[in-house]
């Protein structure tokens, strides 16, 4: 059947024309949140996890403060998740300032109160990214270790972290992918990517590490940006690049939020839908704990809450 969308029309209207004409192929959805400071964050927060939730997603993830600084509050956020959603909590763990017993400790806890995901890390130098990395003398080194220990604990799903464009510190890709490769031999079962914009260089870099042998899923990150000048900071701490396309479209744009949010949920729903062109299915978004730009963007893919009963819609 021809399609009634032209060639020219679809790169503009791409995402949007394909997921009106798709019965809806389910996507794997993913979020990330961090654990809120206050009661106000506190709040926020839940009204986004309360606006996502009925999307359906694989999991959502709560992220560890760097230095291992948010424990007990990304600890509170994961129970509270388990306790009053629907939804299945990945939390994230490092090795950073604990010992092997304490973070054992945490996994075990974490295992007993039905935690069946942990995003391990080796995490950043207290002294933040960019400072040089030393484990501690009774600590994991480094997520491969982290990776092992949850696993000999139970049979947790276990997911890493990946760079497409290189960790800061690493001297070269191919050594990212070694890492990889230890951490999937170590056990883990999914990889998540650090925020990207290159497409093509994280293309590349899913076909070097299969090449390398590495077999499990890897969900590209989603980072949708309104906040320009704030994306550039952490893109830089980060090592991901920044296209010259992406700061053009930001370009004189300082004082129109408006006009930034609308090109943010645009540039990331095109991002998917050319990463799902390529075979990828599942998608992990950096909800910066709001849900507005994360679910118009999943609208955009085609992904919807399940219609009502019919009961219910007679209500
Ligand atoms: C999806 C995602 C979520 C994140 N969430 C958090 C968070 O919640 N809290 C936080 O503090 N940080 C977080 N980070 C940042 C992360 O902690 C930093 O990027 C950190 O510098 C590296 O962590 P890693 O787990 O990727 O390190 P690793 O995979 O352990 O790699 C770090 C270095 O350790 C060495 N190494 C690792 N394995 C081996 C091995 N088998 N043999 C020899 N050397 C090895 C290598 O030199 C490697 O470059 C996140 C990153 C990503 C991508």
């Amino acid at each position: 059947m021809s399609s009634p969308v032209p060639d020219a029309a679809r790169r503009v209207i791409g995402p949007v024309a394909r997921s009106a004409e798709r019965p809806s192929r389910p996507l794997g959805i993913s979020f990330e949140f961090f654990p809120p400071k206050t009661p106000e964050m506190e709040e926020s927060l839940w009204a986004a996890i309360r606006r996502l939730e009925p999307l359906s997603p694989d999991f959502v993830s709560v992220t560890y403060g760097a230095g291992g600084s948010t424990r007990e509050r990304t600890h509170r956020t994961v129970k509270r998740i388990l306790d009053e959603t629907s939804l299945r909590p990945a939390a994230h763990l490092t090795c950073v300032e604990a010992s092997r017993e304490e973070v054992d400790a945490v996994i075990r806890d974490y295992w007993d109160i039905g935690v069946r995901h942990v995003v391990a890390l080796r995490g950043d130098p207290p002294s933040g990214i960019g400072g040089v990395y030393r484990p501690g003398a009774d600590g994991y080194a480094n997520a491969t270790e982290l990776t092992g220990a949850l696993r000999a604990i139970a049979p947790f799903e276990v997911l890493v972290g990946v760079y497409p464009e290189g960790h800061p510190e690493s001297p070269n890709l191919a050594h990212d992918i070694d890492v990889l490769k230890a951490k999937v031999d170590a056990g883990a079962t999914r990889g998540i990517t650090q925020f990207f914009f290159d497409t093509d260089a994280f293309l590349r870099f899913v076909d070097k590490a299969r090449s390398a042998g590495v077999t499990i899923p890897i969900s590209p990150g989603i980072m949708p940006v309104s906040n320009f000048k704030g994306l550039v900071r952490m893109a830089g701490a980060c090592g991901t690049s920044i296209p010259g396309w992406l700061a053009n479209l930001f370009d004189g744009l300082d004082g129109d939020p408006e006009t930034r949010r609308l090109i943010a949920c645009s540039v990331a729903a095109e991002m998917c839908a050319k990463l799902e062109e390529e075979g990828f299915s599942d998608f992990h978004f950096y909800t910066l704990n709001r849900a507005d730009l994360v679910y118009a963007i999943c609208r955009v893919l085609g992904v919807r809450e399940p219609a009502p009963a019919p009961a219910e819609a007679a209500a």
